[in-house]
C-alpha cells in the first residue's frame, strides 16, 4: 500500500518530513486541513520504532485535530507534528530550534503547541525560529494550563447528558471518575460543588488522597472503578478505557469524560448505542483544551491579551454542538460517535466549499 492509499492519509492536504543533520531532528508535520483556518495541533516527541509508525501517528492525530477543531467551531484546521526521539534523553535546545525552523517553512499553515513529551520550555526554543507557536508562558496572550477549561467543558457536558438521559440534576447522581490528574482533579472539584457523589480511582495514590480529602469522594482501586454502581462513568486517564472487557462491567447509563480515544474501537461505540447508553463523543466534550489554545493563537494574531470571555463563549457553543450530536443520534437512531464524525466532516467540507467559491 502506498502512502496515498493508506486509510490514515485520507484527506490530508500535505505531509512534510524534516531532517536536520546538526541537531539530529527527524520530524513529520501532517497538515490534514486548512479549510477552516491554519492547521493547529500539538507536537509529540516519541521514540517511534520506525519512520512509518511516526508517519501513521502524525496522520491519525492531525485528522483527529481537524475534527476536534471543527466541533469546537474554531477557525482552525487540523495538523500535528511528531519528533522521532526519546524525550527523556534526546532533547536539546538545538533540536527544538530546528523544529521551529521546520514549522516556519510552512509559513503559518501550521501552528504548533505542546503534546506528549514536549514542554513549554521546548516551545520557547522553537519560538526563536518561528512565531507559529502556542502554549508559551509569561506573555499577555498566553493561555496557561488548558486543564481547567477542559474540565469545565467536560463538567457542563456531563450535566447536559445527565439532564437528557436521566432527567435529573447533578446533586442526584454518582459519578465514577477514572483518573484524577490535571483534568480529573478539576472535574472532581466541580462535580462535588454541584452536589454529585464521587467514586474515584487513580494509580497515583497521592493524587486520589488529595482529591478525596477535598471532595469526600470514595476511593476504589484502579481495577475496581469499572465495577462501581454509578450513573456516569467518566474516563479521565488513558485512551481505550471502554473496551470489550470493561464494557460488561461498567453499569453506568452515561459515559462522558476527558480522555482522548475512549472507545477501543468504533464497534464498542455501536455496542454502547445498542445497549441504550449515552456516550458523549470524547473529542467533542473535551474540546475545552483546544479552545483555550485557540484563544492564545487568536490573541497572538491580533496582538492582544488573552480574552477569557471569548473562551467562555466558545465553551457555550461547544455545548450547543454536543446537544446537536445527541439530538441527531436520537432522531436518526445512530451512535453518537458516528454522528459526531459526520458533523465534523460536513463542517470541514462546508468551509472548503466556501473557500473554493470565494
Ligand atoms: P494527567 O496525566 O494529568 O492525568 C491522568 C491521570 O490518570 C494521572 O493522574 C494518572 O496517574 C492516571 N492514570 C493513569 N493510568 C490509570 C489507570 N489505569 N487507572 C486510573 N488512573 C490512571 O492527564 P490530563 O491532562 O488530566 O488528561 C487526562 C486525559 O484527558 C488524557 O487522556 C488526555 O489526553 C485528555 N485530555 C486532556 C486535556 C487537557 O487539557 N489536559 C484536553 C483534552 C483531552
Amino acid at each position: 500500500m502506498t502512502l496515498f492509499d493508506s486509510p490514515a492519509f485520507e484527506g490530508h492536504e500535505g505531509v512534510h518530513a524534516f531532517f536536520d543533520e546538526k541537531s539530529g531532528l527527524k520530524s513529520i508535520i501532517a497538515v490534514h486541513s486548512t479549510a477552516r483556518g491554519p492547521a493547529a495541533g500539538g507536537c509529540r516527541m516519541w521514540p517511534y520504532a520506525s519512520a512509518d509508525l511516526a508517519m501513521e501517528d502524525a496522520l491519525r492525530l492531525s485528522r483527529a485535530m481537524s475534527y476536534k477543531n471543527a466541533m469546537a467551531d474554531l477557525e482552525l484546521g487540523g495538523g500535528k507534528a511528531v519528533i522521532i526521539g526519546d524525550s527523556r534523553t534526546q532533547k536539546t535546545p538545538a533540536l527544538f530550534e530546528a523544529f521551529g525552523r521546520a514549522v516556519e517553512t510552512l509559513g503559518g499553515r501550521y501552528w504548533t503547541a505542546e503534546d506528549v513529551g514536549v514542554s513549554p520550555a521546548d516551545l520557547t526554543e522553537a519560538r526563536r525560529q518561528t512565531r507559529y507557536v502556542a502554549g508559551l508562558e509569561g506573555h499577555p496572550a498566553a493561555s496557561g494550563d488548558p486543564s481547567p477549561v477542559t474540565a469545565e467543558g467536560v463538567f457542563r457536558g456531563i450535566r447536559l447528558c445527565v439532564r437528557r438521559a436521566l432527567n435529573r440534576d447533578l446533586d442526584r447522581v454518582t459519578v465514577a471518575l477514572q483518573g484524577v490528574g490535571h483534568v480529573g482533579a478539576y472535574l472532581a472539584d466541580k462535580l462535588h460543588a454541584a452536589g454529585a457523589r464521587l467514586v474515584i480511582a487513580d494509580v497515583n495514590e497521592a493524587a486520589v488522597r488529595e482529591v478525596a480529602a477535598r471532595t469526600g469522594a470514595k476511593v476504589v482501586t484502579p481495577a475496581a472503578i469499572f465495577d462501581v454502581d454509578a450513573d456516569v462513568f467518566a474516563p479521565c486517564a488513558l485512551g481505550g478505557a471502554i473496551n470489550e472487557d470493561t464494557l460488561v462491567r461498567i453499569g453506568a447509563p452515561i459515559i462522558a469524560g476527558a480522555a482522548n480515544n475512549q472507545l477501543a474501537s468504533p464497534e464498542i461505540g455501536r455496542e454502547l448505542f445498542a445497549q441504550g447508553r449515552l456516550y458523549a463523543p470524547d473529542y467533542v466534550i473535551n474540546g475545552g483544551g483546544i479552545i483555550n489554545v485557540a484563544g492564545e493563537i487568536r490573541a497572538l494574531e491580533r496582538g492582544e491579551a488573552f480574552d477569557d470571555a471569548w473562551v467562555q463563549a466558545k465553551l457555550d457553543r461547544l455545548m450547543v454542538t454536543l446537544e446537536e450530536v445527541l439530538d441527531r443520534s436520537r432522531q436518526e437512531k445512530r451512535p453518537t460517535h458516528e454522528v459526531a464524525n459526520e458533523v465534523a466532516r460536513a463542517r470541514i467540507a462546508g468551509a472548503a466549499e466556501n473557500r473554493a467559491a470565494a
